[in-house]
């Protein structure tokens, strides 16, 4: 008997020619074969006889083979091998291109079944790269081309065939496994046990049995994930945080000091989170709402109750251009309270003081004065809170942009606890989370909702401009300059066609290339297209400093046009900048493009999003006419979310979830059953103590989504 840890090298008469391809897949024991799980079924349950064969049918006859015939083909160089196979109805020609081995096993005389689709070629009906399997024993042994056929994931050298193999080999000497997931709750949710999961997804009778198998897989990770949330939340209501409590008139005072009434749900989200703050246990909310509708002066204002209650607050935006900005906005809009707030990047720190001045300070001062406790906001890029800097009274964190790192920060958090106190947590987000992702990775955050923009933004006009209208988009946007509005241009990152050995670019080349492509475009318009307006530039690989030249630059009008890379994609607010001209709009995830789009719009004149896009292809167009049509980015994440899958929002490496829990992410309904099997496990066993296989898999669950 085999054991699921059994090495697959321990597996006597394996060839190791074999071994070392199992490996390029990362299968290594007899476990990691088993969840090597088929991407698709053939269905080859019915033999038929040659003689009723039709026109593109797949199917599987089952006949002697007569002849066998290796040859070349003198134009394309490529090796064929022919054979004829006949039943009692008729003959009928298989044929397979550059697999000389077949040749071989293919043995004159024969009896074997053959399984593929049927062509028309010049002389008559013909089967092209058909399975087949000699028939050895009894007919219904056969396996590859009786019933329905997994087909795996596969590598150079290692077929479906291969794989399917072994795994009947493995699948009938495994000894029975252990299952983690409670008998009761897999009878309520009707899924397989595990063993019965396995044999489903690798030797279904039927679709609807493999289908049972991978939905108790894709289950079993969700079902993990909820109690990680579950779990999270019951740990985290057990801290203890600094209370922020606000009077009412306090919290009216400040608001009516803002230079604009704020949205209905502008003052809901504050409502939640004062609300929150004010209690003594830590806050750990998602502010999320579309770009541009005012989700930095909520956070602002709950700084501002830490500082009057005497605390700090770290706030952390993904780039120092949007550091730059917040400190901008926040000195300006709550500049005549007189709170001291700092900023500190890794470029360059400032204070602004208690008596409402600005100056650059010394990163050591800087540092000095937090400690001390006397700068009460601290804005930097998210470096502050795990870097060396020591807060004297840190009552909040706030994170903007990064959802997708959340989970890392929050853990630095808890390690910044101070005299037992764990300071609230806020993290904002502009990328609409479809809501099966708040429901699964996100399921420990509470959510509050911006959901309208501030009144009087007039909606963007969004084109999609095909490749012979470029020369009137052009036009356009120079009368747009010349009637004092700014442009943005944004290129996509170019993926070369070098792919080396099927693997794609190394992420260093891909963005070398984006940057290329932007020094490409800058050149084009400064000196062909708009050589008579001011065009900057602006890309990853610049230093800081640079950057923020160059923003600062755009921001006070000494440059019309700014191409760039993604790097806009996030936060920046510009007013005057009216026009946003993407190329490549195809290559970008809606919700990207939606973000981008979000960057104009923002001020008093109407705003325009020109998609260029040289792509053919219907997908495409089909894409890019949900961004015309979408209400809000709620609805085009749930689109991206369907045609790109999580790791779009996630990151695919971020998640370390596996496929198969990926594309459950999607299943509302399945995530919905999970959470509950998950709530009841843990409202009656809070430590799973009597559940031992189950607390063992979901530590490892937890360390194979890096939450440990
Ligand atoms: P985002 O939610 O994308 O982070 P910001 O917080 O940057 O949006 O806000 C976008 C712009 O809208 C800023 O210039 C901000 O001052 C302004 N703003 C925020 N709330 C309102 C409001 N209620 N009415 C008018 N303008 C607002
Ligand atoms: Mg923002």
């Amino acid at each position: 008997m085999l054991s699921i840890t059994t090495p697959l090298a321990n597996i006597k008469g394996l060839p190791s020619r074999f071994l070392l391809k199992f490996q390029k897949l990362t299968i290594k024991t007899v476990r990691d074969l088993l969840w090597h799980f088929p991407t698709r079924y053939e269905d080859f349950s019915t033999t038929v006889k040659i003689a009723d064969l039709e026109t593109n049918q797949t199917a599987t006859i089952q006949g002697f083979i007569r002849k066998v015939a290796l040859r070349r083909t003198f134009r394309k160089r490529m090796v064929v091998v022919e054979a004829t196979i006949a039943d009692d109805t008729a003959a009928i020609t298989a044929i397979w291109f550059n697999q000389p081995f077949i040749a071989k096993n293919l043995r004159i005389g024969h009896l074997a079944n053959f399984a593929g689709k049927v062509s028309a070629g010049d002389e008559g009906l013909f089967l092209s790269n058909p399975s087949y399997e000699l028939v050895t024993g009894a007919v219904g042994e056969t396996r590859h081309t009786a019933g329905l056929i997994p087909t795996y994931p596969e590598t150079k050298g290692l077929t479906s065939k291969g794989i399917r193999y072994l795994m009947r080999v493995i699948l009938g000497n495994v000894a029975p496994i252990e299952d983690f997931i409670p008998p009761d709750i897999l009878l309520k949710n009707r899924l397989p046990e595990v063993n019965t999961a396995l044999h489903a997804i690798h030797s279904p009778k039927t679709l609807e049995e493999a289908a049972a198998g991978k939905k108790r897989f894709a289950f079993e990770d969700l079902f993990l994930l909820q109690i990680n949330n579950i779990k999270a939340r019951l740990e985290l209501a057990k801290e203890k945080a600094p209370s922020l409590p606000v009077g009412e008139e306090d919290l009216h005072a400040i608001i009516a000091k803002l230079p604009f009434q704020l949205t209905p749900s502008q003052h809901q989200s504050l409502h939640e989170i004062v609300e929150d703050i004010g209690k003594a246990r830590p806050m750990n909310r998602l502010l999320q709402g579309d770009v541009g509708s005012g989700k930095t002066v909520i956070a602002a204002i709950a700084a501002i109750i830490a500082a009057k209650n005497g605390y700090q607050t770290a706030f952390m935006a993904p780039t120092e251009v949007l550091a730059r900005q917040h400190y901008k906005t926040l000195t300006t809009i709550f500049g005549h309270l007189r709170i001291p707030i700092g900023m500190l990047t890794s470029s360059e720190s400032k204070i602004f003081f208690e008596e409402g001045l600005a100056s650059d300070i010394k990163k050591s001062e800087a540092q000095k004065r937090i400690e001390s406790g006397e700068i009460k906001i601290i804005i930097g890029t998210h470096a502050i809170i795990q870097k060396s800097i020591a807060f004297k009274s840190l009552a909040l964190a706030i994170v903007d942009e990064q959802h997708r790192f959340g989970v890392s920060q929050r853990a630095a958090l808890l390690a910044q606890k101070q005299k037992a106190l764990v300071p609230h947590f806020l993290s904002m987000s502009a990328t609409p989370i479809p809501r099966t992702l708040t429901l699964t990775i996100f399921g420990d955050l509470d959510l509050s909702l911006i959901t309208e923009l501030p009144v009087g933004r007039k909606p963007i006009i969004t084109k999609v401009v095909a490749p012979e209208n470029r020369a009137n988009a052009y036009a356009f946007v120079r009368g747009e300059v010349k009637k004092g509005r700014q442009a943005f241009v944004i290129c996509p990152r170019i993926e070369k066609a070098e792919h080396v050995e099927g693997e794609a670019l190394s992420t260093l080349g891909a963005a070398w290339s984006e940057v290329k492509a932007v020094k490409e475009e800058y050149e084009k318009l400064s000196q062909k297209v708009f050589p008579d307006l001011k065009v900057g530039m602006l890309h990853g690989k610049l230093k800081s400093a640079e950057k923020a030249k160059i923003m600062a630059d755009f921001s006070e009008k000494n440059l019309d046009i700014l191409v760039s890379t993604s790097v806009v994609e996030v936060g920046v607010d510009i007013p005057n900048a009216t026009i946003m001209l993407i190329e490549g709009a195809e290559r970008f995830g809606l919700s990207q493009l939606y973000q981008f789009r979000g960057r104009v719009g923002r001020g008093e004149h109407q705003s325009f999003c020109l998609l260029f896009t040289d792509s053919s292809s219907e997908s495409a167009a089909r894409r890019l006419q949900s961004l015309l049509e979408a209400k809000n980015g709620f609805e085009l994440a749930e689109k991206d979310l369907a045609i790109r899958g999580p790791g779009e929002f996630l990151g695919e490496s971020q998640t370390g979830l596996p496929d198969l829990a990926m594309q459950a992410l999607n299943n509302m309904e399945l995530v919905k059953l999970a959470r509950a099997a998950a709530a009841a496990v843990i409202k009656k066993d809070q430590t799973l103590k009597s559940h031992p296989a189950l607390k063992e898999k979901f530590a490892s669950f937890r360390k194979q989504i890096h939450l440990e």
